[in-house]
């Protein structure tokens, strides 16, 4: 008989789960924009059993990640972000030695062994520059969608200098740009850049070793990516799973419990 466990990473804007089955194969996704102290994480887990076919009495065990884990009732366990982002990036990219993940409010680089394991991490969850928050604010201004970024910021030839770290003054720098005629892709490319630099800051610090990978949301933003090759002088690997990653990790953890429960 097929058995499952079921990941929910409930982050700052975001919620996402992941069913995986006894085989560690992902049966469904589900990703809804809303995050912790939302019905976000309900909606989640009500997605991926519609979707998946399956009951609620299929789900062996639940193991809660992200900024919203500890108010989430639905779940057997909690694990930390780190720990899940460290194994799911394991499970998609074995050979990664580095994650660079950037999500809704926050940005962390981990470094992990040879076996997924996280050997050390820096962070910055103090400003809002360098996290999907900056380009939220700044597309809001452009009345772009944070997905349209990426297209808008490939249309480019050259980035326009952001030269306000903060995310309150790059707001007013970016407004008396487009007061002045700036070109909208050109600022996009700027915004992508802005954000990569802060976050090539804090991997610089911590030390990069290759394979680099990219992890939350703002991976899905290929002019972020491309801005951080750039800054780093690495390939950054991409899966389309990025955002889901953390979902994954926790997933997996679940199924390393109920492997155990069925061993003992
Ligand atoms: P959290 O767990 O904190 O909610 P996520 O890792 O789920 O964070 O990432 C959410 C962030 O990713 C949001 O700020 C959102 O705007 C951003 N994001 C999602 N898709 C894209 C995209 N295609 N381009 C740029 N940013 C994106």
């Amino acid at each position: 008989m097929s058995t499952y466990v079921m990941g929910m990473d409930i982050g700052s804007t975001t919620s996402k789960g992941v069913i995986l089955n006894e085989k560690r194969e992902i049966v469904k996704t589900f990703l809804v924009h809303a995050g912790t102290g939302t019905s976000g994480p309900q909606q989640v887990r009500e997605g991926l059993l519609k979707e998946s076919g399956l009951e609620a009495e299929d789900i062996l065990y639940t193991v809660a990640t992200g900024y919203g884990r500890k108010t989430y009732e639905g779940a057997d366990a909690q694990v930390s972000e780190l720990s899940c982002h460290g194994k799911g990036t394991h499970f998609l990219f074995p050979e990664v030695r580095t994650v660079i993940d950037i999500g809704g409010q926050d940005a962390k680089v981990l470094k992990l062994d040879a076996q997924g394991r996280m050997s050390n991490f820096l962070m910055n969850d103090k400003c809002a520059a360098g996290t999907g928050r900056f380009l939220e604010v700044m597309a809001n201004i452009l009345q772009l969608q944070v997905s349209d970024l990426e297209k808008e910021a490939a249309k480019a030839e050259e980035a326009l200098k952001i030269s306000s770290t903060c995310t309150v003054f790059a707001e007013s720098e970016v407004i008396s740009q487009l007061a002045s005629g700036a070109d909208t892709p050109a600022l996009v490319k700027g915004i992508c850049r802005s954000v990569a630099s802060r976050t090539a800051a804090l991997a610089r610090r911590i030390g990069v070793e290759e394979k680099v990978c990219m992890s939350g949301g703002v991976a899905n933003n290929g002019g972020v990516r491309q801005a951080l090759e750039e800054e780093l002088g690495v390939a950054i690997l991409y899966s389309p799973l990025a955002q889901l990653t953390g979902a994954l990790g926790a997933a997996l953890f679940a199924a390393d419990k109920v492997g155990s429960k069925e061993e003992s």
